[in-house]
């Protein structure tokens, strides 16, 4: 049966609902962020919503708080992670930015020095 909010094969819907083992080190009532599983860095979480959007474009205006939510739960995972020095906090939106999962989700990647502009 299909659910609209947890569109059948996502991947990401499918670790938030625990179909799908992953490496999970924060999550709470709105977001769950768990270890990329080919990590680009020596830190590279996702963080990720349970509310299912492919893209931000597909939020609306009470999906605010919830997109600040997740902004604000990478900034504390990059202080878990003494990411002091610097971190990156990457949003891949559509596949020719490198969107390989159609499920919102914020990268945060640290523990090493990032280029500008990126490839
Ligand atoms: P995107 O390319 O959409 O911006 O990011 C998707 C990320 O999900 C990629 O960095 C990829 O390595 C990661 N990923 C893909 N499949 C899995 C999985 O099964 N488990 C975990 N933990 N990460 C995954
Ligand atoms: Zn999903």
């Amino acid at each position: 049966m299909t659910d609209a909010t947890t569109p059948h094969g996502c991947l990401f819907c499918k670790i938030v609902k625990r179909e799908i083992p992953a490496q999970i080190v924060y999550e709470d009532s709105a977001c769950i962020a768990f270890r990329d599983i080919n990590p680009q860095a020596p830190v590279h979480v996702l963080v990720v919503p349970r509310k299912h959007f492919a893209s931000p474009g597909e939020a609306d205006e009470s999906d605010e708080p919830l997109l600040g939510h997740l902004h604000r739960v990478a900034a504390q995972i990059a202080q878990q992670h003494h990411l002091t020095a610097g971190h990156r906090v990457v949003m891949n939106t559509g596949a020719t930015a490198g969107q390989t999962v159609f499920h919102v989700h914020l990268h945060v990647l640290g523990g090493r020095s990032f280029t500008w502009p990126p490839g």
